[in-house]
């Protein structure tokens, strides 16, 4: 008989896992609490402006590409992407810029205006990192993690040593390039992991190399096209999603799932759940304390969490066309080494670092004609250390148009017709985030692989946690493995059964 499978939460995470288990010919049902799919990507429509709530990058489009064949469908009957090129501009405390870009003579020709010697030095990192793409990727990002001892064996320990776990990402960079500017140019990706890169493990170095040679792309429609396009093959293919459909708790008898009970009292029996929404918020809420194992308050307690971001959805009556796509300042700030810069444990009211999004000259889909939406992200706190909002979020929201112009965006406040601000509140209470901390459990090297949580729970039988607080890890990409892992323990658990 076919086996019947609930996913709790609609994130990239759920949709892809789901997506894959549908294709497999599982009965699938998805059940999220909010009024659309796509989690932290679901975006909003605000009168004629549409917005991108959480990403804004795509790497390895591939990735989705085999999504959709896992599921017999074509990712282009779907969704469309577009290269972007250069895909992201700096401009650095000392005024100077950079655009990253795939193609290698312009980038060399930039940074051999920074030094001479650093086209010679790109060229070997580059070589470096294939070796460690080609070592690292598919045999342990792609694949579930192990425990401390499988990652000992004799024959591997070669292959563990390249990634030189002792290093954080910056002082990989900065063994490799001896330039401030280039070490936070390349370690800016450390974003989407919410952390500085003085903290953050250097095996991340895979993400900028993956940017440079496979490109940064955007779906059109954005991020939320994107989700509700896994949502779509997903009805296609007969899954069923049930939006505004907050789950109260997983029913459990004796540490075995029996399926999900609802907030309003209705029980539905699966033989497998799949838990999407956010891991540290979940386990607290949706699994009675009893089988919660380890993670406890206090586990929690102990954890380091990313942090949190503030954000500007801006719709505008005035267009930006001659500026970039993706684009960031950063800061002299960035470059502090005290505690607050680096762990982002208090708000940065002078001069933050801070990234912005301009899509309507590659996807006018988002504003009536002659208008745009721009997406301002700054790192901010999460919950845990108490920024008062109510007061802080107007004159932060001010401090930051008024910086603006460092990116090129001159007089935005005049032309602003659409404006929606969230804070690291918003993000916890709107959005179910633990701490409003939105890239999740931090990505040092004591809360990777072995030491995150794993997919398949260790705890209760046929219940698996897919998305950013799991093994691999936050973003996208990290989170379509995690999807893969999950579908394939499901599928391997349900046919041994
Ligand atoms: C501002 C920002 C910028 C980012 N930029 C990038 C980027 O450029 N590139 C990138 O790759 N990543 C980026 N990320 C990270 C990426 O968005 C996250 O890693 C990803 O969304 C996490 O997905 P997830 O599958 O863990 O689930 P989530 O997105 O957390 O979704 C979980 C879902 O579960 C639902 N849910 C929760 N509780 C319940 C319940 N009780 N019952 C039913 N449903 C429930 C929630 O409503 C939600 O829909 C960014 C994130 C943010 C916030």
């Amino acid at each position: 008989m076919t086996k019947n499978i609930i996913i709790v939460g609609a994130g990239p995470g759920g949709l892809a896992t789901a997506l894959r288990l549908k294709g497999q010919g599982y009965n699938v049902e998805i059940f999220e609490s909010s009024n659309r799919v796509g989690g932290r990507m679901r975006g909003f429509q605000d009168g004629d402006y549409a917005f991108d709530t959480g990403p804004t990058i795509l790497q390895l489009p591939n990735l989705y590409d085999d999504l959709f064949a896992s599921a017999g469908l074509k990712r282009e009957d779907y969704i469309t992407f577009t290269r972007l090129e250069p895909y992201t501009k700096l401009r650095f405390w000392d005024d100077s810029t950079l655009e990253l870009t795939t193609d290698f003579d312009k980038l060399k020709h930039q940074l051999a205006a920074f030094r001479q010697d650093l086209p010679a030095a790109l060229d070997r990192w580059y070589a470096e990192e294939t070796k460690k793409y080609d070592a690292g990727y598919e045999p342990y990002l792609s694949q579930p993690a192990r425990s401390i001892l499988g990652y000992m064996r004799l024959d591997e320990l070669g292959t563990g040593l390249k990634f030189k776990p002792w290093e954080t990402l910056y002082q990989h960079f900065w063994n490799a390039f001896q330039d401030e500017r280039l070490v936070y140019a390349l370690s800016y990706p450390a974003k989407y992991l919410g952390m500085h890169p003085t903290l953050s493990a250097s095996v991340f170095s895979l993400i900028p190399y993956i940017e440079m040679a496979f490109g940064v792309w955007h779906p059109q429609g954005g991020f939320r096209a994107l989700a509700q396009a896994i949502a779509q093959g997903f009805q296609d293919l007969g899954g069923k999603i049930h939006l505004n459909t907050p789950v109260k708790q997983v029913w459990l008898e004796n540490r075995q799932v029996q399926g999900v009970e609802l907030e309003n009292g209705e029980r539905i029996k699966a033989d497998t759940v799949i838990v999407n929404a956010d891991f540290a918020e979940a386990v607290q809420t949706l699994i009675p304390p009893a089988a919660q194992g380890k993670y406890t308050d206090n586990f929690f307690a102990k954890k380091q969490f990313s942090c949190s971001t503030f954000m500007l959805y801006l719709g505008i009556d005035k267009r930006y066309d001659n500026l970039p796509h993706h684009q960031l300042y950063l800061s002299e700030h960035i470059r502090k080494r005290e505690k607050p810069f680096v762990n982002d444990s208090a708000l940065d009211e002078i001069d933050p670092p801070f990234y912005v999004c301009n899509p309507t000259p590659v996807d006018a889909s988002n504003a009536p004609e002659g208008h745009s939406t721009l997406y301002v992200l700054v790192p901010i706190p999460h919950t845990g250390h108490g920024v008062d909002w109510e007061k802080k979020a107007k004159s932060y929201r001010d401090l930051i148009i008024n910086r603006l112009p460092l990116l090129g965006f001159e007089g935005v406040e005049q032309h602003i017709v659409s404006e929606t601000c969230y804070t690291a509140e918003n993000w916890q209470n709107d959005y179910s985030v633990y701490l409003g901390a939105v890239f999740n459990l931090s990505h040092n090297w004591l809360q990777l692989g072995p030491f995150r949580p794993p997919v398949r729970s260790e705890y209760i039988d046929k219940l698996y946690w897919v998305g950013g607080a799991v093994h691999p890890g936050s973003g996208l990409m990290t989170i379509l493995e995690s999807a893969k892992n999950t579908a394939r323990f499901v599928e391997e658990d349900l046919v041994k059964r």
